[in-house]
């Protein structure tokens, strides 16, 4: 659950809050899951948050309020309870499986504890004459065949252990990759995107390198979207962040910063390196004539709008950002589909 959910449900207003959910719900013919009482807590809460709009628009809309549209909102506005449910499913499953291994292990090591006591008892009685020696050979032979047979399953179990902790592992990394990646256009989003540029601009000032950042927005695209509806709109986000995404690949870093903002990261490149890749983007993007896919009616072209900013010796991620963004802002103002260079800090700094 998310921390902002946990704090509701210990305000003041937390049984009104709770009432009115389960009312609205009952109401819309929406079960009482735990996910879904979180949704409609978060929707009574505030009605101008992005889920409540949406969720207005789909009761507006008199779409029902299935089970597959609430996972849907939940994925959408609440990634923080998908990623935590995530983890914590893992998490389970990781240590049930170090649960077995451990009670493996400690079979094995009662057996040899076993094996130990029998082989000692044994030499204690090698004296005697050879019926007695026959006997301590067969003791010793079943002692080692139960330690070898303990050893074999040990063995399986603990092959079976690391399969399982290697899916573990692969769900894990799944988690830890959709919650670094925007789900509409594959790059990585806001937050990943700020721990990024933050650890990168650690990263030049230790080694004395640069780094440049650049911040791209799509021209005019309200009136895009206003013409052609949001759906089209998403897909040319999607067309836009491809090509971004193919010029800003590892070691750069493409993310998507907002709405239909973009940002790349130039990891010990300069302003002029990114110019180039910047004039290659938006020459790109406003070359190609977009199609509707299920139509083949034109779409006309698109344009970007970029500013970049080269980080200046002790400067800091957020002072980088308002820099790249006065200068993307400067190429709007200038006319929009053009890449402007950024001020030196002491020039925003005093206007
Ligand atoms: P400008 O050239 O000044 O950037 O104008 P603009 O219209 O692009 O800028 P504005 O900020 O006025 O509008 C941005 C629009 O982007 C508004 C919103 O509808 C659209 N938008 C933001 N996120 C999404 C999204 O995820 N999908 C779609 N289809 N549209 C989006
Ligand atoms: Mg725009
Ligand atoms: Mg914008």
């Amino acid at each position: 659950m998310s921390a902002e959910f946990q704090a509701l449900l210990r305000g003041p207003r937390a049984y009104d809050l709770a009432r009115k959910a389960l009312e609205v719900m009952e109401g819309h013919h929406v079960w009482p899951t735990v996910r879904n009482f979180e949704l409609w807590v978060c929707y009574v809460s505030e009605s101008t948050s992005p889920l409540a709009l949406e969720i207005d628009r789909l009761l507006a809309a008199g779409e029902p309020i299935t089970e597959t549209l609430g996972e849907a909102l939940a994925a959408q506005f609440m990634p923080d309870a998908r990623i935590n449910g995530g983890i914590l499913e893992a998490g389970d499953a990781l240590s049930k499986e170090l649960h077995t291994v451990t009670r493996a292990i400690e079979s094995a090591q009662k057996s040899s504890e076993t094996y130990g006591q029998e082989l000692a008892t044994a030499s204690e009685r090698l004296s005697g004459d050879d019926a007695q020696l026959k006997a301590v050979v067969a003791d010793l032979t079943t002692a080692t065949q139960k330690v070898q047979a303990d050893n074999r399953l040990l063995e399986t179990q603990l092959a079976d252990t690391r399969g399982e902790l290697g899916r573990l592992r692969e769900s894990l990394d799944q988690v830890r990759r959709d919650a670094m990646t925007d789900g509409l256009t594959n790059l990585t989003n806001r937050k990943a995107f700020d721990e990024s540029l933050a650890a990168m601009c650690e990263d030049a000032e230790a080694a004395g390198e640069t780094v440049t950042l650049a911040m791209l927005d799509i021209d005019h695209f309200k009136g895009f979207n206003d013409t052609w509806g949001h759906q089209i709109g998403d897909q040319v986000l999607r067309y836009v962040a491809s090509v971004i995404g193919r010029l800003g690949v590892t070691p750069r870093l493409a993310a998507r910063y907002g709405g239909e903002e973009f940002a790349v990261i130039f990891p010990s490149e300069s302003g002029r390196i990114a110019l180039g890749v910047l004039e290659e983007i938006r020459i790109e993007i406003s070359s190609r004539s977009l199609k509707r896919r299920s139509t083949n009616e034109d779409l006309g072209a698109v344009t970007v709008s970029a500013g970049y900013a080269e980080r200046l010796s002790g400067e800091s991620a957020s002072s980088l950002v308002e820099r790249a963004d006065a200068a993307l802002y400067a190429s709007k103002h200038a006319g929009r589909n053009r890449t402007t260079a950024a001020q030196p800090l002491a020039v925003v700094a005093a206007a």
